[in-house]
């Protein structure tokens, strides 16, 4: 069985190493993320153990890296308890479980071995708003029998409105979901990609799904008829947001 396992404390990797290798694991150590993330696409692992706080590339973004280009080897991510970074964050990001440092090496061990035997999670599904379909797994967009090129990032916004398909997204939950949570530049580059995608997946076809609910955020709409929003524009602004303004 191998293990990447990154770390970039190197007297606890070195420690962890040791141990899993007693325990018949073959183990890849990385100091930070991104020689992890080049690492686990170079070879095939069982299992990767990912701390979050590492050089170069944090884990969360090692993860969703991985998970963004179909590497589904299950993850098991070891957090830090400073208020900053929580487990919650580790599996929104990909991550099949988590371990709060510091942990005992006794349920490092249970909790990977568990991970190995349970193997890598299914793939994602498409995810089907009328006609669009957005498949994560092979990072594609269609809208009926269209193949829809996009951009990873393009893509990245598209699928957290899809996956909530029907509700308003706020930018900075599609800047975190779509950039880095630590993203900290300017927050209006959601307009950029949003602009873009009107004009790959609704301009061409006449339609109207992805529709800007004035601050609030954005809504992928279920049922995306052509051209309603030119017909009746009042339609972005949602009652409750507007009373009392
Ligand atoms: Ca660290």
């Amino acid at each position: 069985m191998r293990v990447l396992l990154v770390e970039d404390e190197e007297r606890l990797a070195e420690l962890l190493r040791n141990g899993l290798a007693e325990e018949g694991f073959a183990v890849d150590v990385a100091l930070n993320g991104r020689d992890g993330l080049w690492l686990a696409g170079e070879n095939r692992y069982d299992a990767i153990v990912l701390d979050v706080l590492l050089p170069l590339m944090n884990g969360y973004e090692v993860c969703r890296r991985l998970r963004d280009g179909g590497d589904w080897t299950p993850i098991l991510m070891l957090t830090a308890k400073d208020g900053e970074y929580d487990e919650v964050e580790a599996l929104d990001n990909g991550a099949d479980d988590y371990l709060c440092k510091p942990f005992s090496y006794a349920v490092l061990l249970a909790r990977l071995r568990a991970l190995v035997r349970r193997g890598g999670r299914e793939r994602p599904v498409a995810i089907t708003v009328d006609d669009l379909v957005v498949d994560p797994a092979g990072l594609r967009c269609r809208r009926g029998d269209t193949e829809i090129a996009l951009t990873p990032k393009e893509f990245a916004v598209l699928h957290a409105l899809a996956r909530r398909a029907g509700e308003v997204v706020s930018k900075a939950e599609l800047l975190e979901q779509a950039w880095d949570f630590a993203y900290n530049g300017d927050p209006s580059i959601v307009e950029v990609y949003i602009s873009a995608l009107r004009r790959k997946i609704d301009t061409p076809f006449g339609r109207n799904s992805l529709v800007t609910v004035r601050g609030a955020g954005y809504r992928l709409d279920v049922r995306g008829t052509p051209g309603n929003a030119r017909e009746n524009p009042k339609r972005e602004t949602t009652p409750e947001r507007t009373r009392g303004r």
